[in-house]
C-alpha cells in the first residue's frame, strides 16, 4: 500500500493567515513545515481511497493529479475535515470505480454533513454510502472499520486493511480515559502504520492528544510505525519537532509518501 499526504496541516493550515509566530516565520522558507489541510490517499493496485476532504481538496487533487478515487472517507464534520466536499461537484463522473466515487462514513455523521455533499449527489458524483461502526465493510480491496473516538465533535477513527497491510486513522482524536483507552487497545492494536493529529505539542483535553501522549498511545497500540500529522503553529517546526521527539514518530510533510 502506498500512503500520500496530500495535506498535513490542521484547520488553521501553516503558515497562518496574518501570523507572526516563529513556527510561521520557518514556514515562510521551510517547505516542510508549509501545510495544507489534512487529507491522505491510500492506493492499493491501482485502487485509492481518500482520508478527509478539507477546504484545500481541490489544490491537493491539482497538485498531485488524482484523478481516480474509489471512495472518499470522512472523520468527522470540522472545516479542516470535511468542507472540501461541496468540490466533488466539479469531480470527473468517471472519477471512481463503476463512474461513481462512493462517500463512506458512520450514517449518524453523513446526515450532519449532507449540506457539505448533496450538490455532488445530485450531480451523480459522489454515491453515500453508510458505514457500521466497528465492523469491516469491503470497499474495493480495502477492508474498512469506523471506530468512534474522543473529540470536540463526533469523530471517527479507521481501521483500513488490505490483504497485506492494517493502517489506523486517529484524527481527530483526544487523549482519555484509560477505560476508553482499553477500548482503544482492543479495537486498534497492531497496525503496520498509525496516523494520528498532533496540532499540539501539549495535550488539549478533550480536544486533541499531546504528542507525548501520542507516542504512548502508539507504543500501547503496539503499532510498527507511528506518523504525526495535522499539525499546526501551535506545534514545533517540522524539523525542530523532528529533533525534539528523538526517532519517535515520523513527522509528516506535504506530498510524503510511505510505502508498506
Ligand atoms: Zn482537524
Ligand atoms: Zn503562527
Ligand atoms: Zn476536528
Amino acid at each position: 500500500m502506498e500512503i500520500k499526504f496530500l495535506g498535513t496541516g490542521a484547520s488553521e493550515g501553516v503558515p497562518v493567515i496574518g501570523c507572526d509566530c516563529a513556527h510561521c516565520a520557518t514556514a515562510i522558507t521551510d517547505e516542510r513545515s508549509r501545510r495544507l489541510r489534512s487529507a491522505i490517499l491510500l492506493t492499493e493496485n491501482g485502487r485509492s481511497i481518500l482520508l478527509d476532504a478539507g477546504i484545500d481538496i481541490r489544490q491537493q487533487l491539482l497538485t498531485y493529479q488524482v484523478r481516480n478515487i474509489d471512495a472518499v472517507l470522512v472523520t468527522h464534520e470540522h472545516y479542516d475535515h470535511a468542507y472540501g466536499l461541496r468540490e466533488f461537484k466539479y469531480w470527473p463522473e468517471s472519477g471512481g470505480q463503476d463512474g461513481v466515487t462512493q462517500l463512506c462514513a458512520p450514517r449518524s455523521l453523513l446526515n450532519r454533513i449532507s449540506f457539505l455533499y448533496d450538490e455532488a449527489v445530485k450531480f451523480s458524483k459522489l454515491k453515500p454510502r453508510p458505514l457500521p461502526p466497528h465492523q469491516f465493510t469491503q470497499i474495493g480491496q480495502f477492508s474498512v472499520k469506523p471506530v468512534r473516538i474522543i473529540h470536540t465533535a463526533v469523530s471517527f477513527g479507521y481501521l483500513i486493511q488490505t490483504s497485506t497491510t492494517k493502517i489506523v486513522y486517529l484524527s481527530d482524536i483526544s487523549a482519555t480515559t484509560p477505560s476508553i483507552m482499553d477500548k482503544y487497545k482492543r479495537r486498534l492494536s497492531g497496525s503496520d502504520c498509525l496516523i494520528i493529529n498532533a496540532p499540539f505539542f501539549e495535550n488539549q483535553p478533550g480536544r486533541h492528544i499531546g504528542v507525548r501522549e501520542a507516542i504512548r498511545l502508539g507504543e500501547d497500540l503496539d503499532c510498527k510505525k507511528l506518523v504525526l500529522s495535522h499539525i499546526n503553529h501551535h506545534n514545533l517546526a517540522h524539523r525542530e519537532l523532528h529533533d525534539e521527539i528523538n526517532g519517535a514518530a515520523i513527522v509528516a510533510f506535504d506530498g510524503m509518501v510511505i510505502e508498506l
